[in-house]
């Protein structure tokens, strides 16, 4: 008796599948959103060199120094970075908006500071320093 094998398709099924589809789409954009889709590490070079990394999901203030003073300051608030202050003349980089999405930049010419937001921290990141 395996009338059950002649199983159509029914109502409940196309909720069932649909509802299935629907977690699927939901979990693919959560994925893309919780990989940094926006950005998820500031990167902050002084004269060509990391300076630090720092979380843009943290709100902080970092205090940019150069030989024992500081020049820049960056302020991360609300999942963007922000040059808040600093002791350039040109205040160019005050004046930047704030950024938040990957490979957005700040950049102090006089200091030679250069903030960018990047992907969180992978391995592979590390063989694209070039002396
Ligand atoms: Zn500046």
């Amino acid at each position: 008796m395996r009338l059950l094998n002649k199983k159509r398709i029914g109502k409940n099924d196309i909720v069932f599948i649909g509802g299935l589809l629907a977690i699927a789409v939901f979990l693919f954009v959560l994925m893309q959103f919780v990989r940094g889709g926006s950005g998820a590490y500031v990167e902050v070079t002084v004269d060509g060199e990391v300076y630090g990394t720092y979380a843009l999901a943290e709100n902080q203030t970092v205090e940019i120094k150069k030989d024992g003073k500081v020049t820049n300051v960056l302020s991360i608030r609300d999942g963007k970075a922000d040059m808040t202050d600093a002791d350039c003349p040109d205040l160019l980089c005050v004046h930047q908006r704030a950024i938040s999405k990957e490979d957005e930049t700040i950049v102090c010419l006089p200091n030679k500071v250069v903030v960018k937001i990047i992907k969180a921290k992978e391995k592979n990141n590390i063989d694209s320093i070039a002396g």
